[in-house]
């Protein structure tokens, strides 16, 4: 091998491991879990779900976020390994940046949820996308799901923005208001009602 040869490869070996590197750290960076192992606080287990905070939460608003998960089907709750229990607005991983601060965020079976403010279908959303997770990402994969989407998308954003374009955060989100709101949704989307419902009760017999 001539010089100048060995002088690329080298060079483009260390440029392979660089990015490597950089890839490795930005994970790192992305996980909430090592973000949190340090300063979090473990309060129990309850519904098989392991329950941690992390920093000063909003007490009251915690406690209604735990009422959600008291009444949540079983189905859901079984998907969930842990939940954390932020103070502040949940800061997007670093693939996601742009997009800004979130009111929950899940990553695979572990939620994340800012007690910064409540909603009512906060934990719900982020439940389904573990649900999602746990059965190979149905929002992806599903023949049926993706038929419910696409006849279902224009209809969810008019309570929701947004979701709509994308099939992961519909699955949450129209699963969650089907919870929330079932009526409303059974009147406004047949499908996506049934679907849910459907996806839901399937399992209670398993
Ligand atoms: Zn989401």
């Amino acid at each position: 091998m001539s010089d100048s040869v060995k002088k690329v490869v080298r060079l483009s070996l260390i440029i392979i491991v660089s990015a490597f590197i950089g890839i490795l750290f930005g994970q790192l960076v992305s996980s909430y879990e090592l973000r949190f192992m340090l300063s979090r606080e473990y309060l129990g287990e309850y519904r098989g779900i392991e329950i941690y905070t992390a920093g000063s939460v909003n007490e009251e608003n915690m406690k209604l976020h735990l009422q959600v998960l008291k009444e949540a089907p079983e189905q859901l709750t079984k998907c969930v390994e842990r939940i954390y229990f932020t103070g502040t607005d949940l800061e997007l991983p670093v693939q996601d940046s742009g997009m800004g601060k979130a009111l929950g965020l899940t990553q695979g079976q572990t939620v994340y949820l800012s007690t910064e403010s409540f909603g009512s279908y906060v934990a719900l959303h982020e439940m389904f996308h573990a649900y999602d997770y746990v059965h190979g990402d149905l929002s992806e994969n599903s023949v049926r799901f993706q038929r419910v989407y696409e006849r279902g998308k224009n209809v969810i954003p008019i309570f929701a923005p947004n979701v709509g374009a994308y099939p992961a955060e519909f699955f949450a989100q129209a699963g969650a208001m089907c919870i929330t709101m079932p009526f409303e949704m059974s009147i406004a989307a047949p499908e996506v009602y049934e679907y849910f419902t459907e996806l839901l009760a399937a399992e209670e017999t398993s």
